[in-house]
């Protein structure tokens, strides 16, 4: 063997990333999360948070965080199934069962892990998966990681889903469909009663990831299934506590059996220490919130219709993704047009992030709204966006 460097393909690999323009890297932003951030000392006026409802910065949440930091310290130190269940995680999942009503509810360290494990739990090799083009990182690789034939079908389409079940759905023993309700890049959200209805005609199980739905959706924040009323349908919802809940940590809510049953199968949740104290009280603390404050909710939503239309008005060639929830994206020819108009929108004083290949196929500027922003935040935006663009 010559002397060759194991590691050199990093570096080239590398390379490749950043000649391709979709080199990445973080930055660090300082002080509570809200409607305003500080870069490297300037303040910013924040459009590129998931904290829907702000109540990641939130005084009730910081404190029940203090207090149950206090009260069991800052470490689960063990699986829930050996030394790391505690009251509030099962005060946690009682509240989210009665959020989404369903029968019961569990809670896992991530989003993401809940995906993975649950999707790994319920099917295996003789078993069919259809998942959504568009679905998130964390479902198609629950997909991969479960062993399953998968199968994409085109977004939000249910024609083309439909007649994948009708020409593959007898070759298998299980069948599950999976899919975002709001799609996280574009903001659209999916057909979901006639995905219901094609799931319940094909005998196939129905995962919905309500990430960027649950506190924002729905009349009682419940999320998209609330929103087209079809709680109480054979379904298994999922969801993250780090977005509109301002935490951190992941749920599957769901019937009491499919519980029991992740909790003896589902190797994310039981080979994994429980979620921190903190974060238990602080999602727990923002559930509460959640249901008990709808005008949160109502004031994100007049912020979504005041920003489009100041769009509509002010700046009617630019180009929208169709989208029906707090993410409105700004379509844009490249990846270094988008790069540089974010780069632009940051020295202006707005944080709003390019989204481009490979997480998407079209780059975009990617705005998300909170209930926590000001009309004056909204047109100083669309004033900001209009002297980039002239
Ligand atoms: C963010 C997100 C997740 C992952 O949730 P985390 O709690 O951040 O791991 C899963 N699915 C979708 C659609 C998401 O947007």
């Amino acid at each position: 063997m010559t002397d060759l460097n194991p590691y050199d393909w990093i570096d080239q690999s590398l390379a490749t990333i950043e000649r391709a323009n979709w080199s990445r890297s973080t930055q660090v932003i300082d002080g509570l999360p809200g409607t305003q951030i500080a870069i490297d000392g300037r303040i910013l006026t924040n459009f590129g948070s998931n904290d829907y409802l702000g109540l990641a910065g939130d005084d009730r949440l910081i404190q029940a965080a203090i207090q149950a930091t206090q009260q069991f310290g800052t470490g689960a130190t063990g699986s829930r199934l050996t030394s790391g269940h505690k009251q509030i995680h099962q005060d946690l999942e009682l509240a989210i069962a009665n959020l989404k009503g369903t029968e019961a509810a569990l809670v896992f360290s991530s989003g993401y892990l809940a995906n993975l494990g649950t999707i790994a739990a319920l099917v295996s090799k003789r078993d069919l998966i259809l998942s959504d083009r568009l679905n998130h990182s964390s479902l198609k690789n629950g997909a991969i990681l479960s062993g399953a034939t998968t199968i994409e079908y085109d977004h939000c389409d249910v024609h083309d889903l439909r007649q994948h079940l009708q020409k593959h759905r007898a070759d298998y023993r299980r069948c599950l469909i999976m899919t975002d309700t709001v799609f996280s890049m574009d903001g659209d959200i999916c057909p979901l009663p006639d995905i219901l209805d094609v799931a319940i005609t094909y005998q196939a199980m129905l995962l919905v990831d309500e990430a960027h739905a649950t506190g924002i959706f729905g009349k009682t924040g419940a999320g998209v299934v609330e929103y087209y009323d079809c709680g109480g349908q054979p379904l298994i919802e999922m969801g993250t506590l780090s977005k509109a809940v301002g935490s951190l940590g992941g749920y599957v809510a769901g019937s009491n059996n499919l519980i029991d049953f992740l909790k003896n199968r589902c190797a994310s949740w039981i080979y994994t220490t429980g979620l921190s104290p903190a974060d238990t009280a602080a999602a727990l603390k923002a559930i509460e919130i959640i249901s008990t404050t709808p005008q949160l909710r109502q004031q994100l939503w007049e912020n979504v219709a005041c920003l489009k239309q100041l769009f509509a008005e002010q700046l009617p060639q630019l180009k929208l993704i169709p989208s029906t929830s707090p993410i409105i994206c700004i379509e844009l020819p490249d990846a270094q047009t988008a790069i540089s108009i974010g780069r632009q929108l940051q020295q202006i004083g707005i944080f709003a992030p390019a989204i481009r290949p490979p997480t998407v196929t079209t780059s975009r500027i990617r705005l998300c709204l909170m209930a926590t922003h000001q009309q004056l935040q909204l047109e100083q935006l669309v004033q900001t966006i209009e002297r980039i663009f002239r």
